[in-house]
């Protein structure tokens, strides 16, 4: 039985907005083969789901002969609805407001599928193949710091989904109550102030008000901007201590509401960790005391270790979204 179980595998689709990731995974051999096909949004939805399809199909082929498939596990934007697995007006998939994604992709694919957020997956993932299983933990909270800011919460092993699929939103938590206005409606959201976005634009408009002549006369990404602040540069270290900043305070609210063994922040903009640090650990101290009660180094902590509340970058790199879904139907099934 354990050696049917180690060579069962499973499909991993990462469905971005820009790209369309398909893999076979199995526990031992972790991901067998990657497929990597543009997201051909333009071309509209059928078109996508037809190459989504269309790679399944090819991996099923090469591999069924020599394991058993064990589930399909599908990543996606959201906001998503569960258990029906629809889409509603997710911002990086524009005109697939309402797509009932799940019902799709089984029509196509003639059989079941699992449909989970992206930052979810990337949360599952984190937990079981990376920063959880180093600290021995099964349960976590994740920021993932991309083009915009993603959350997932996990319970125990599995992913913790609300009532509606919705839960791990902690990206449009409320930062600055007066402060910018976000795509979804909100002002001020976490995203805003704490996303690859939101440290370019912050240094566009710091260089606009002439507010950071460090950092005039060039343009900027994410990483020249964390390269400059490395080299010493004091206005993009700025933007980084503000993210940091931003970061913290959605964190201390994520500690006094789960109090989880552990956060994970991930995601792009985690290179800059060292720069982001001191300001995160700053606002943790200062407006959560279930932190300053439960750090690593705190009496209880110490009385109690499974008690420490950790807060660390993620150990996965880009694949953590692609090895979620991977990982979702054993997940689902109950074996990990
Ligand atoms: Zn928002």
């Amino acid at each position: 039985m354990a050696q049917e179980q180690a060579q069962s595998y499973t499909i991993g689709v990462d469905l971005g907005g820009t790209n369309l990731r398909i893999a076979a995974y199995t526990r031992d051999a972790g991901l067998l083969e990657t497929i990597l096909l543009p997201t051909r949004l333009a071309a509209g939805r059928d078109a996508v789901v037809g190459d989504l399809c269309g790679a399944v199909s090819e991996l099923k082929n090469r591999f069924s002969s020599q394991h058993k498939l064990a589930g399909i596990g599908v990543g996606t934007p959201g906001p998503l609805e569960l258990p029906a697995g629809r889409l509603h007006n997710p911002p990086n998939l524009p005109g697939w407001d309402g797509f009932d994604l799940r019902c799709e992709l089984e029509k196509k694919l003639q059989q079941g599928v699992i449909v989970e957020s992206d930052a979810n997956l990337a949360a599952l993932a984190e937990c079981v193949l990376g920063r959880g299983r180093t600290m021995g933990l099964d349960s976590l909270c994740m920021l993932t710091l991309g083009t915009g800011v993603g959350n997932g919460i996990i319970l125990g092993g599995k992913i913790f989904d609300g009532a509606a699929g919705m839960a791990g939103e902690a990206g449009h938590a409320t930062i600055y109550p007066d402060g910018l206005k976000c795509p979804c409606g909100n002002h001020g959201c976490l995203e805003m102030y704490a996303s690859a976005t939101a440290v370019v634009r912050t240094a566009n408009q710091r260089i606009a008000d002439g507010t950071a002549p460090a950092l005039a006369g060039k343009s900027w990404s994410a990483r020249t901007l964390a390269e400059a602040a490395f080299a010493g540069n004091a206005d993009a270290r700025q933007i980084y201590t503000d993210a940091g900043h931003a970061l913290g305070i959605g964190l201390a609210t994520l500690v006094n509401t789960l109090e989880l063994p552990l956060y994970v922040v991930g995601g792009g903009l985690v290179q800059a960790w060292e720069l982001l640090k001191p300001a995160i650990f700053e606002e943790l101290h200062h407006r959560s005391y279930v932190y300053r009660l439960t750090e690593p180094h705190s009496p209880v902590a110490q009385h109690n270790p499974k008690g420490a509340t950790h807060v660390l970058p993620a150990e996965l790199g880009p694949d953590a979204g692609l090895l979620g879904a991977c990982i979702l139907p054993f997940a689902a099934n109950g074996q990990d």
